[in-house]
């Protein structure tokens, strides 16, 4: 038992929500918190039987009462469960700050955009319609919009509320019964979220919360036969296992991966616009985004003005534990900070532009690293080409257009892509090019809007969740044609 109490929230960390009920699990793990080092938490180390417990929950319920529920009624505690998170957003805010090492700022806007998508997905259950298909003289044909049933959701550490918002939010509107696999080194807010969805009134089995290790749980759910359909968020190397696992069964798979995102500033950009919007996206969650515009091409006339101005603004980051809001908190773990010094250690002499400066005074068992700007690397070059997870951003210069769009599209990831000039002309031309999955035009990140379609191409994967978009993935098609003569 490992009770956690923050607020208004109170639940036991180390059970897992199948059927309804809270289990205890055969054994359970350490949680930690990354500002310190220290456990906060023995969460469940849930098993493959687990999983199964809860497929099979979910199955029931999608066979009964929950699948029995009209599309307005799901829209319904949809829109409760959002009011219920608006209502504990702070509570939220602070567990998932501890839970992720996440400065508190960033977590609150987590905790509203968690409650936005109940929102907006409570909004659009009962709208998901089908279309009537002219044909032949005495026929009618429809479309239908069904889901598929069971939805297996695997997610990972960076934005547990954001992602498991836009997935199991999305899957539940369309009518699915999820089992929600949280990652292992941060789940509070997805166990607080499960006790919120219960308080809501949803039925028993129509949202299960397994806990556990990838390479046991995660495995198990996404090779289980009984599920339809399989949500993954994380890492490449694992999106590959997931989709061959998915494969042996023939079930759909959205796979939303990593990414090493471009923007590309023009000299006839707006600067004092750009600037936040160059910053803040690479060091935001200690640069543990996805969507973290790791890469910064820059017009070669305008290069030493920009990097100049980034390197300022880097020198002012405040450093610190997660709940005293910083601008930038520690890494998730040991094992990441490890990986992101990996690649610094790897540069080549001169090429960190600069750091951000660590306070002396940081708790001793904190993941801190201090951010960097990195510059004068090739395109080519494994900094500029892999993925760090980590506050690390790269400055490459280009000549013009051709070249931009050459280094802008020159690696496998194809996520998000930001370009920032006053040529109108320009900005299509690009908008249209450029190798993403979403493209910002003079911002970056749109306030990360909830309505606004999201994934990738190339390695960052395939489907698209958040935005009405993500419906179309989270049900099936069917046509119906009636003779009638
Ligand atoms: P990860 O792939 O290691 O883990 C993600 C989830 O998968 C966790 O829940 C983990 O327990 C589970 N998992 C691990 N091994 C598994 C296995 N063999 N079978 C089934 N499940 C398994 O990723 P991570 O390190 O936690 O997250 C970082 C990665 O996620 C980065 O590459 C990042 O870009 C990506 N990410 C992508 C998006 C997006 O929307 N595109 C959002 C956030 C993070």
């Amino acid at each position: 038992m490992t009770e956690i109490r923050e607020g208004a929230l109170a639940f036991d960390a180390s059970r897992m929500l199948i059927g309804g009920a809270w289990s205890a699990a055969s054994a359970t793990l350490g949680l930690e918190d990354p500002s310190t080092g220290q456990e906060i938490a023995r969460i469940a180390r849930g098993t493959p039987a687990d999983i199964d417990a809860a497929v099979r929950a979910a199955r029931t319920a999608f066979a009964g009462d929950w699948g029995a529920l009209s599309a307005a009624g799901r829209g319904r505690l949809l829109s409760r469960l959002g009011q219920l998170v608006a209502a504990r957003a702070e509570d939220l805010a602070r567990l998932e700050s501890r839970d992720v090492g996440k400065p508190l700022a960033q977590a609150r806007a987590d905790a509203l955009a968690l409650a936005r998508y109940m929102e907006f997905y409570g909004g659009a259950a009962d709208k998901l319609l089908g279309e009537t298909i002219p044909f032949q003289p005495g026929y009618t044909v429809f479309t239908l919009r069904e889901p598929h049933g069971v939805t297996g959701h695997i997610v990972p550490w960076n934005y547990p509320m954001q992602i498991i918002g836009r997935s199991v939010g999305a899957a539940l509107a369309a009518g699915n019964a999820c089992v929600l696999k949280p990652a292992e080194e941060a789940c509070l807010t997805a166990l607080a979220f499960a006790q919120l969805a219960c308080e809501a009134g949803f039925p028993p089995g129509a949202l299960n919360v397994v806990p556990g290790l990838g390479k046991e749980a995660g495995a198990a759910l996404a090779a289980h036969g009984g599920v339809d359909h399989i949500s993954f968020t994380g890492s490449v190397g694992v999106g590959a296992r997931i989709q061959a696992a998915a494969a042996a069964n023939i079930v759909p798979v959205t796979l939303e991966l990593g990414g090493k995102s471009p923007q590309l500033v023009f000299a006839d950009a707006d600067l004092d616009a750009a600037l936040p919007f160059l910053v803040r996206p690479g060091i935001q969650n200690a640069g543990q985004t996805c969507s973290a515009a790791s890469r910064i091409l820059i017009e070669r006339r305008i290069f030493d003005d920009v990097a100049g101005r980034m390197a300022e603004a880097y020198r002012g980051l405040r450093i610190g534990p997660a709940l005293s809001d910083p601008d930038v908190g520690p890494l998730v773990s040991a094992r990441q900070k490890r990986i992101v010094e990996g690649f610094l250690a790897g540069l080549p002499e001169g090429a960190v532009l600069a750091r951000a400066p660590l306070p002396a005074d940081l708790p001793p068992g904190g993941h801190y690293i201090a951010p960097a700007l990195v510059a004068g690397v090739d395109p080519a070059d494994r900094i500029a080409q892999d993925e760090v997870f980590g506050p690390v951003q790269v400055l490459l210069p280009f000549e013009d257009e051709t070249e931009a769009l050459s280094i802008a599209n020159g690696t496998e990831y194809g996520l998000v892509a930001g370009i920032w000039t006053r040529d109108g002309a320009r900005q299509f031309r690009l908008a249209r090019k450029l190798r993403a999955g979403q493209v910002f035009v003079n911002n970056y990140g749109a306030g990360g809007g909830v309505e606004l379609p999201f994934g990738g191409v190339g390695k960052s994967g395939h489907g698209r969740e958040k935005g009405f978009e993500a419906l179309y993935g989270f049900t099936t098609l069917k046509t119906v044609a009636v003779n009638h003569g």
